[in-house]
């Protein structure tokens, strides 16, 4: 495959709209280095004339009766479902899951939250009577969309679709790493007949055009995925008109497994947990937090988990780890795995000399046995690399989980689910899996602290883009 496919156009107003600028970002194929596509480098104009083409929208689309929205957004979910392999195909090119994986979680999730989004909106409860007030809700405006590239689907679907739904209207910055997907996302839309500038998609880089989605006077809310070091500058940016901002930031989630744990499984599930896109997950189990009277039988347990890893092209069906996204990614994860090292890691497996393989951004899957105090317990490494950490007890093992500036993800194994549920209560994070129980999207994803402030999936993601509206009533007189 070494076809390079040209993207030359923005969407806005329910138009392919030519890029105004000769200059365009390139998109590499992860396994094989090809250059796989080129989208346009948006301007600020172009993000100005998308953002106000979005607010043309809003005024009729928020008023069509919920069920219309929703017959659109159906729309969208049978089209995501019918370019399946299109857009798997692609996912698994600009960032590397493997494409078996990329098929279900990467596309197969988004299609069913377009499914879910349009049921939601059809059956919440949009007013409601409390004392003499009727207490509306209604769709905030338009939202400025940003978002990355580690699920980039799954993370544009889970703001465009309960904010189309809800009645905003959007504008889509995607990540500039991945932003195939998104553009086959936008025909799929434009076939789907979404009345024109109720979608909008320019792409570009974050300070160009993600920066006038921050500030611009017309737009009402941003939400944001991505690091919390652009988080942060997003927040401080959209403060300036006082937007709604929704951040899902960066993670280093704990796996604890407390004494009395089925170590096996709970070194199996961790590790998985850790390894699901390369370690390429906000919510990755990146840290795996051990008694330090099992730390040898952990270590023996891991070390024959991790071989059955086996790394290759994420085309190639037999791939259980892909290559991370690219190679700035690649050698920033080796010079952590390096820092891990020079600090007195204790290598476990893995180890930041390049695995032998012709092309690619491949990284060895690598667990290295640390302290609570190294750098790798605190930086997110975003790639395939575990921390062990030994603890005495209980209360060292909480203190431990909460130590870092993020809190979005995590799990406690224990003996039993009630003692799990005890310990993951005490834990300062978003979600806990329990004894290994199983990503549910209805339930509510999001970070505490540096994790982020926002809400994503099922009911709790949609209410991020509604606003409440009090209407007083005069009492009627009996
Ligand atoms: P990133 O912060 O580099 O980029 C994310 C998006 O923000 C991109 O579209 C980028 O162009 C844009 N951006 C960058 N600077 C900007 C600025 N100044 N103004 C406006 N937009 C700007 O992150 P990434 O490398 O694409 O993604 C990896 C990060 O995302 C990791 O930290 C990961 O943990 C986080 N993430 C979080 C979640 C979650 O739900 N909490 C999910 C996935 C990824």
């Amino acid at each position: 495959m070494t076809n390079t496919t040209v993207y030359p156009s923005h969407y806005i107003n329910g138009q392919w709209v030519k890029a105004t600028s000769s200059e365009t970002l390139p998109v590499h194929d992860s396994s094989t280095e090809e250059l796989m596509a080129t989208v346009p480098s948006g301007t600020a104009a172009e993000a100005e004339a998308a953002v106000l083409a979005a607010r043309k929208a809003f005024d009729s689309w928020s008023a069509l009766p919920v069920e219309t929205r929703a017959a659109y957004i159906d729309k969208v979910a049978a089209g995501v479902k019918a370019r399946t392999e299109e857009l798997a195909v692609a996912i698994a090119r600009e960032v590397g899951m493997p494409l078996k994986m990329a098929r279900a979680v990467q596309v197969g999730g988004p299609a069913w939250h377009w499914g879910n989004f349009a049921k939601i909106a059809r059956n919440f409860e949009w007013e409601k009577k409390v004392g003499n007030s009727l207490v509306v809700r209604e769709a905030i405006g338009v939202v400025g969309c940003i978002t990355p590239w580690n699920f980039p689907l799954s993370q544009i679907t889970l703001k465009i679709a309960p904010a189309m739904v809800a009645g905003c209207t959007v504008v889509l910055k995607p990540s500039e790493i991945a932003p195939v997907n998104a553009m086959i996302l936008a025909e799929i839309i434009h076939e789907a007949g979404i009345p024109a500038g109720v979608f909008n998609l320019v792409n570009g880089s974050g300070p160009e055009v993600g920066e006038v989605l921050a500030t611009h006077p017309e737009v009402d809310m941003v939400s944001f995925t991505g690091s919390t070091r652009a988080g942060k500058r997003v927040s401080e940016l959209a403060s300036q008109t006082v937007k709604r901002v929704a951040l899902e930031l960066g993670g280093k989630s704990a796996s604890l497994i407390l004494e009395d744990a089925n170590l096996e499984a709970a070194v199996k599930g961790t590790i998985g947990a850790c390894m699901l896109n390369s370690g390429q997950t906000c919510s990755a189990h990146t840290r795996m937090l051990v008694p330090a009277s099992r730390y040898e039988e952990a270590k023996a347990l891991a070390q024959a988990t991790i071989a059955k890893f086996g790394i290759g092209p994420s085309l190639e069906e037999t791939s259980k780890l892909g290559p991370l996204v690219s190679a700035a990614q690649r050698d920033r994860v080796l010079g952590f795995i390096k820092t891990g090292i020079d600090e007195g890691a204790d290598v476990i497996a893995g180890g930041a000399e390049p695995p032998k393989m012709d092309k690619g951004y491949f990284v060895q899957p690598t667990i290295l046995g640390i302290k609570p105090t190294d750098t790798l317990a605190q930086e997110e490494i975003f790639g395939p690399v575990l921390v062990v950490i030994p603890y005495k007890d209980e209360e060292e093992a909480v203190a431990i989980a909460n130590s870092t500036i993020y809190g979005l993800g995590g799990a406690v194994w224990g003996g039993s689910d009630e003692r799990a549920i005890q310990v993951a209560r005490r834990m300062r994070t978003g979600q806990v899996d329990i004894n290994g129980g199983p990503f549910n999207a209805n339930a509510p994803f999001g970070g505490y602290k540096q994790s982020g402030n926002g809400r994503e999936n099922g009911v709790y993601g949609f209410e991020e883009f509604l606003e409440f509206k009090s209407l007083q009533l005069k009492p009627v007189a009996v």
